[in-house]
């Protein structure tokens, strides 16, 4: 089985036609269904209003009006609705919060498969928690933090679904110590393009595993994942170091990452900060 995710999904193994509507050379048709076609399933949401309300994301820079929305209940009526758009030639785009910038999880009078629905915590133990995909982050830490666990990374905004960092990677201020989000998922149960229900891992079907994490929900929708979760520091100690440049910063930063000292490593430029930091430099030139 080849592992690279274009080979993956050029084997027709992946989410082929349905999902590769964002990657240039991967797309099977941009064309309208016809309409003599097949019909669309029941479950699929026609209303102006839902359409509307999945036409854009949190960047507001690109629209994309989709044909429909299906809000799954479940696994199978993901893969129900792949196996339709297959044979209709119909993309489909898997959307979480809709918080990417730049319309990822938007599709051209295609089908937004919003998981928000699929949300369920399902079963939490010493060292991972299975979750539905689309919970939100804050949700799942609530639960885990609740039985002294977390996630080892999360992202700083926490109302981000687990499917949708997933599909991109999920960066936060543990990843110096424990990676991407990516790095810290056991399994994965995926709706492939062509309407499979798969699970995999490390060790089962570990190329759908390597291709669905951080894939752009490219190579298949997550439904479902199993995360690696660490017992929660009971008390922390937060320092706040404020920089006149950026040089300095990224330097103490290179320093720290080195010595290894800290559990967490956050930077921030921005204008917030260097407004900031201009108050005492004004000071200096009156003294
Ligand atoms: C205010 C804000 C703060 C942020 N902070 C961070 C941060 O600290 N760290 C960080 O790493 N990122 C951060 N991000 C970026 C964020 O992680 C990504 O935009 C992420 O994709 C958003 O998750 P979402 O649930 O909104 O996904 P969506 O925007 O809905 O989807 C993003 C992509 O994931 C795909 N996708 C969604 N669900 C699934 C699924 N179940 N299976 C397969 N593919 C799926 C979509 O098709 C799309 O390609 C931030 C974004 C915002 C707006």
């Amino acid at each position: 089985m080849p592992s690279d995710r274009r080979m993956f999904l050029g084997a027709g193994l992946g989410v082929t036609a349905a999902l590769a509507s964002r990657t240039s050379g991967l797309t099977a048709s941009a064309q309208p269904v016809s309409s003599d076609g097949p019909p669309l399933p029941a479950d699929v949401r026609l209303e102006p209003e839902v359409r509307a309300a999945a036409a854009h994301d949190f960047g507001r820079l690109i629209q994309k009006q989709p044909r429909g929305v299906l809000r799954p209940a479940s696994s199978t009526d993901i893969a129900r609705l792949m196996r339709w758009a297959r044979g209709a030639d119909v993309k489909v785009a898997a959307r979480g919060q809709g918080h990417s910038i730049y319309g990822r999880s938007l599709v051209e009078d295609g089908i937004v498969v919003d998981t928000s629905a699929i949300n369920a915590i399902r079963d939490i133990k010493h060292d991972h928690v299975v979750v539905d995909a689309g919970a939100v982050w804050r949700d799942l830490l609530d639960a885990t933090l609740a039985q002294g666990l977390t996630p080892p990374v999360l992202t700083n905004y926490l109302s981000l679904s687990v499917g949708g960092t997933i599909a991109v990677g999920g960066i936060g201020a543990t990843s110096s110590r424990h990676g991407m989000q990516t790095d810290n998922v056991i399994a994965l149960d995926v709706v492939t393009g062509d309407g499979n229900e798969l699970s995999c891992s490390a060790t089962a079907d570990p190329d759908l595993f390597d291709s669905v994490r951080a894939g752009l929900g490219q190579c298949g929708i997550v439904t479902r994942a199993t995360l690696r979760l660490v017992r929660a520091p009971e008390r922390i100690r937060r320092f706040q170091l404020f920089y006149r440049d950026l040089p300095s910063l990224t330097a103490d930063q290179r320093r720290v990452l080195t010595e290894g000292r800290f559990d967490q490593l956050q930077g921030d430029h921005s204008s917030r900060w260097q407004r900031r930091l201009a108050v005492p430099a004004r000071r200096r030139n009156i003294l």
